[in-house]
């Protein structure tokens, strides 16, 4: 494990951020997991199985960007050290179970979401006349397996800085927790816009 001194505003933000996704019902049955970067070596995960609204400074392990992960981190780690790799300016990686995100994904190779003027929660993002594009990829519980599907797509196509996984949940991303818990909760929000769009018109 590295021994690294965990900044206490970084573990605080992500701690805080727990607590928002579980009120919020986004993280349950100790789901979820959220990072950030802590240098161009390494990043901050949340511990396997904990409750994500109880965070405290003692969930968190320091684990290598690049190179095996160590034991006790969360099992979809290798999703998050796969973000901070392919892309330097990622620095946090936020992950969610909501119910929209979980049933849209199912059956689809990706979501469009045009016309609202939530997307422009998304950094880059100025107007409603957009499309915002999320893709969606097959669940896997080789998550290694998994990084390296999602990576090799993200990295040749144009997409919102979110992606979500069949039946399962959603992964966002921002250079900084801030930024990242606001395409969350931006990203959480158009796809229960998205859910009750259909189930208006079916
Ligand atoms: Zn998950």
């Amino acid at each position: 494990m590295i021994r690294l001194e965990i900044p206490d505003d970084t573990a605080a933000e992500l701690c805080a951020l727990g607590r928002l996704a579980s009120d919020r019902g986004w993280v349950p049955a100790t789901s979820g997991n959220f990072s950030a970067r802590l240098d161009e070596r390494t990043f901050l995960v949340t511990r396997s199985g904990v409750d994500k609204g109880a965070l405290s400074a003692n969930d968190f392990i320091a684990a290598p960007i690049e190179g095996p992960l160590p034991a006790g981190v969360s099992a979809e780690a290798p999703l998050h050290a796969a973000r901070y790799r392919s892309d330097p300016t990622v620095g946090a990686v936020l992950h969610v179970h909501s119910i929209a995100a979980t049933v849209l994904s199912r059956n689809a190779r990706e979501i469009a979401l045009e016309g609202f003027e939530m997307q422009k929660a998304f950094e880059g993002v100025s107007t409603h006349e957009s499309v915002a594009r999320v893709p969606i990829f097959a669940n896997d519980q080789d998550t290694r397996r998994l990084a390296d599907h999602v990576e090799s797509r993200l990295a040749a196509d144009a997409f919102a800085p979110a992606y979500l996984l069949a039946g399962h949940g959603v992964y966002v991303w921002g250079a900084r927790i801030a930024q990242a818990r606001r395409h969350l909760e931006g990203i959480i929000f158009l796809l229960d816009c998205a859910l009750e769009e259909r189930r208006l018109r079916p």
